[in-house]
């Protein structure tokens, strides 16, 4: 059967998974996405790209951004400008807890992939001004991507500007820590701009295949992270990329994977391919349920674990 063909089959097995969940609502501007929409994607090492569906629908990152945030902050930084401030551990909590802020002796986010520690990680954007900060970061993922050019939905970002109490709060405690590099609401602006950045799951599985590849582009196109650099953002990805749902997605699928809230969940499987799904209705972890069964179908048509 051609490679398409099994795409679209996988997503049809996999539609009925999503009947469950609903578009976020928390951000109003994203609960007018179509619950319906499912799409996949799968970008091989050889260079070739396969996808079905709703795979070319151009949605907003939300947190997939933070897996981009801090491989590139990585990279311009390093890792100790990073884990002297943020741990390397799964929370256990939802993505956007404060709880543990505080109680845990050591008060400071368990890893750079829920919003706590994420706003860390935004608060070390290198760059003279926002704009170049957010210039920078855009330049990143273009690279990572393939793809020029790329957008903010103004929409998004100023809905959650203005329903953002939690992400304030955090951001506020994060700084009475001494955790929060310069102005908070520039952070805070910085955050909900990067997690207002379109892709498509195309894009996403272009992107993750740089991961898979230890930070190599595909074809010979030279190196774009260091593989070390990639090795961080892929582990933190298995423990930590889906949340409090990181475990379950472990176990149905074995590939290492960032979601959003916007639909979006992009994966990598070593020296294979970049992996991405698509679909707005949300389980109530705030991770995409009909994406989450099309990985898992198609880990299981391709034999992708790594685990
Ligand atoms: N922008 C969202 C927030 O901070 C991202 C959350 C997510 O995608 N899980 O709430």
């Amino acid at each position: 059967m051609p490679q398409d063909e099994r795409l679209e089959r996988i997503l049809e097995a996999a539609q009925g998974a999503r009947s469950g969940g609903k578009p976020a609502s928390y951000i109003p501007a994203l609960a007018a996405a179509d619950p319906g929409l499912l799409g996949l994607a799968v970008a091989w090492k050889d260079g070739s790209l396969r996808s079905a569906g709703a795979a070319r629908v151009d949605f907003t990152v939300q947190s997939i951004s933070k897996a981009f945030a801090l491989a590139w902050v990585l990279e311009e930084r390093g890792e100790d400008a990073v884990f002297s401030k943020v741990g390397k551990e799964p929370s256990g909590d939802p993505f956007n807890s404060i709880i543990r802020l505080e109680t845990d002796r050591r008060r400071r986010p368990f890893n750079p992939f829920i919003n706590a520690g994420a706003l860390v990680v935004t608060s070390l954007l290198p760059g003279a001004t926002p704009g170049n900060r957010i210039e920078g970061l855009l330049g990143f993922m273009s690279r990572m991507t393939g793809r020029d050019g790329l957008g903010i939905d103004a929409a998004v970002r100023d809905s959650e500007r203005d329903s953002a109490a939690r992400n304030r709060a955090i951001a506020w405690f994060l700084s009475e820590l001494g955790l929060l590099e310069g102005d908070v609401d520039e952070t805070l602006d910085l955050y909900f701009r990067q997690c207002a950045i379109m892709l498509c799951a195309e894009d996403l599985a272009r992107a993750g295949l740089v991961l898979a590849l230890d930070g190599m582009l595909p074809d010979g196109g030279g190196r774009l992270l260091e593989a070390r650099n990639a090795h961080i953002v892929k582990s933190l990805m298995s423990t930590c990329g889906l949340y409090d749902g990181s475990g379950e997605f472990s176990v149905e699928t074995g590939i290492p994977a960032k979601s959003g809230v916007g639909g979006g969940i992009m994966g990598a499987v070593r020296d294979r391919c970049g992996i991405a799904a698509f679909g707005p209705a949300l389980d109530e972890r705030g991770n995409s349920s009909g994406g989450i069964e099309a990985l898992r179908l198609l880990s299981d048509e391709y034999g992708l674990r790594a685990l």
